[in-house]
Order: structure tokens, then sequence, then C-alpha cells
């Protein structure tokens, strides 16, 4: 994007432009450092594709379609997503293989929901049988086929059904359903992704893959096959990976990683952004007072991220320690006076998902400076 700065009389709204050096960066705003996120996607992609089995990406964390056409470039089948707004959102930037990793009830959204596999392969997660209705009725008018994943809950509490029965009367009435068709399971189990301990989190997705195994085998039983078996999160892919009964995991926050994912402990007791992960996402904040000597007032609060995990740490110091933030502030202490106004800091968010939400832009950087401005396509998009 190239943008003439003098020739915008009231500013400009975007943060920056390429060719900028990171310095100059307008905060707060999201800086993405692009060859980490390239090395995180090309690992990934690199254990799906030793698993032997297929990455289809979260989209729901970086709501991003150039990060997804990244994704899928690499080698991913195609993404995930939560809401119908958002997998419009990235249909219409030319993504084709989409799963709604969700319910879908309104009667609007299932309309729409019928109107999108124009565009792309639409898949869509159901757990009551009063839902299959309601969609064969959508895609019938028309004209096109909704393809249906029956959704466990796995131990996470959402949506799902939690017994095989269910699985199967549910996969029954797909199968005679006109305008669907079957296609697998979903079992994510959200609840594990962030425990610290890898054994607490190998212990119940053990859990999860035995429920998941039954209900598969009962509906082979029943000649049904599942094209699609999926779940799994960056806290907990290989062992969906390796269980042999998944074909498809929906990691999201490895691409971009966070503070709270990085402090989880993989097999060996190292933290996942010890060497796993790397930080490709970053809160970038300018220093805008030094009020106390041990203590800076920096420009990034709640408006520009989510705290629900945590607080933002300081990216590569330990000197300086972010303690707390209202709308506009955040207040880092200082101990040895080391910052100045007008310095500029990284600092990697607390939960990646929610605070990517609530920008416009990433910022991407290598080397020191701006190499494009990447769109938060499907910012807002929660209905
Ligand atoms: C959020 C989500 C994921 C991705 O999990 P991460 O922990 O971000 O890797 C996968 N599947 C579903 C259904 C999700 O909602």
């Amino acid at each position: 994007m190239n943008v003439d700065f003098n020739s915008l009389e009231v500013g400009y709204d975007i943060p920056a432009a390429p060719g900028m050096a990171e310095a100059d960066i307008q905060t707060p705003c999201l800086v993405v450092d692009l060859a980490a996120l390239e090395r995180n996607i090309a690992k990934m992609q690199n254990f799906a594709d030793e698993m032997g089995v297929r990455l289809r990406t979260h989209g729901k964390m970086h709501k991003s379609a150039d990060v997804a056409l990244m994704q899928i470039a690499a080698g991913a089948t195609g993404i995930c997503c939560q809401k119908v707004s958002e997998a419009e959102a990235f249909a219409r930037a030319g993504v084709t293989d989409i799963l709604v990793s969700n319910q879908v009830r309104d009667p609007a959204k299932i309309d729409r929901l019928a109107r999108l596999q124009r565009l792309a392969r639409a898949i869509v997660c159901v757990d009551d049988i009063n839902n299959v209705a309601e969609l064969s009725a959508a895609a019938t008018r028309h004209g096109t086929t909704i393809e249906c994943l029956i959704e466990i809950d796995c131990g996470a509490g959402r949506c799902g059904v939690t017994t095989t029965a269910d699985v199967l009367a549910i996969a029954h009435a797909i199968v005679a359903a006109p305008g669907l068709t079957f296609s697998g399971i979903q079992a994510y189990q959200g609840a594990v992704q962030h425990l610290t301990s890898f054994e607490e989190r190998k212990a119940k997705i053990d859990v999860a893959i035995a429920m998941v195994r039954d209900a598969v085998d009962a509906l082979k039983a029943e000649q049904i096959e599942c094209t699609i078996v999926g779940g799994a999160g960056t806290g907990s892919y290989a062992f969906e990976g390796n269980s042999g009964v998944y074909n498809e995991l929906q990691c999201g926050s490895y691409a971009f990683m966070d503070a709270d994912y990085g402090r989880i402990l993989d097999g060996d007791g190292n933290r996942l952004d010890a060497g796993e992960w790397e930080n490709a996402l970053f809160i970038f904040t300018g220093v805008m007072s030094h009020p106390k000597v041990d203590v800076a007032i920096c420009d990034a609060g709640l408006k520009v991220q989510s705290v629900d995990a945590g607080l933002p740490v300081v990216y590569g110091r330990t000197d300086v320690t972010y303690i707390k933030c209202s709308d506009e502030h955040g207040v880092i202490t200082d101990p040895d006076g080391k910052l100045a106004v007008g310095d500029k800091l990284r600092l990697v968010p607390g939960h990646c998902d929610p605070t990517c939400n609530v920008h416009d832009w990433y910022v991407g950087v290598r080397d020191g400076v701006v190499e494009q401005l990447i769109p938060v396509t499907a910012r807002g998009k929660a209905y």
C-alpha cells in the first residue's frame, strides 16, 4: 500500500506505511513479526503433515483473510470460523473451504449460511436434531448443499451432544435430509487448552478421544462414514493428531501466540514460547509519561487488548513490568529508570483472539521495517 501522507489533510487512518522504520509506527497498534508468523505457519503445517492429518486453522484468532490465505498456501485445507458473518468475510476474500465450528440457529443466519455455499464449501456443526430440518429447509430453498458435523461436547461444557446414541440419531436425520450432507464429527476440547500441565491436558484429551472413537465406530457400524473428525487447539494438537481418530486439526493461536499460551508447558517441561512457537503478535506501545522515577505510563490500555487471560508482558525485557491498565493507559514499573518518554515497546498480549478483534490493522514488520499493512478482515464480525 502506497500512501502519500502529505495529501491527507486530517491525518490518516492507518498506523504505519510500508518502508517506515518500526520506531516510527503510530502507537498503540498491533505489530506482526512476519518472519516469526511464517515460521509458525510452516511448523504447524509440518506437524500436521508428519502426523498424517489435515490442518484447518481457526480464523477466529486472527480474523485476517491474508493470514488465512498464507496458511492455505502453506498447506492448510481451509479454515474454521465461529460466526456466519465471519465466514462471509473470509469467503468474499477468496477462502473457499470454511467450517463454521459452531451452532447456527437464527433463521436469518441459517439463510446466509445456505447462500454462503455459492462462494465456498460451507460446513456447520449441529447438536440438536431440530436444527437439521431448519438447515435442510434453507439449503433446499437456495438450491445449495450444507455439510454438517455433529458436535460432541467432549469436556468443555459448551455446545454439543454427550452420548453416541444422540450422535447416531442426529446423523440418521442428516443423512435423510434433502440439501444436507453428513460429513463427520466436531469435537474440540476448549477447556484443556490453557492448562499448564502437559499430563493434565493429555489425560483430558484421552477422554475426548475415547468419546469420539466410540461415536465414529458406531457410525461406521451403521455404514455412515466420517469425512471429517475435527478438533484440537494449540495446547493439545499432538494428542488429537496422533490419536488415529481425528483427521483435522483446528489450531488457531499458534500462528500469533500470546502470553497465556507462552506459559503452558510441553512434555519436556518447557514453556510453549521457549522454542516451539514464537511470539509473532505484539501490541506496539509508546511511553507517553514518566511521572515518577520508577513508573512509566504507556498508551496501550484496555481499548487495545483483552486482559481476560492476564496482563500483557513486555517482550524481551525483565527490567520493566506492565502492572495494570485503564481505558487508554498502561502502567509500567521501571525500577531502574530505563524508560523515557517516546520509547516504544513490544507487548505480548495476554490473549490473542479478543485482542486482534479490536484492531483494524496488523502492521507487518520484517527486520525492523514495515513491509505491509494487513487488514483485520473480519473485525467485529461477531454476528
Ligand atoms: C478457538 C478454537 C480453536 C483454536 O484453538 P487455539 O487454542 O486458539 O489454537 C479450535 N477449534 C475451535 C472450535 C475453537 O473454538
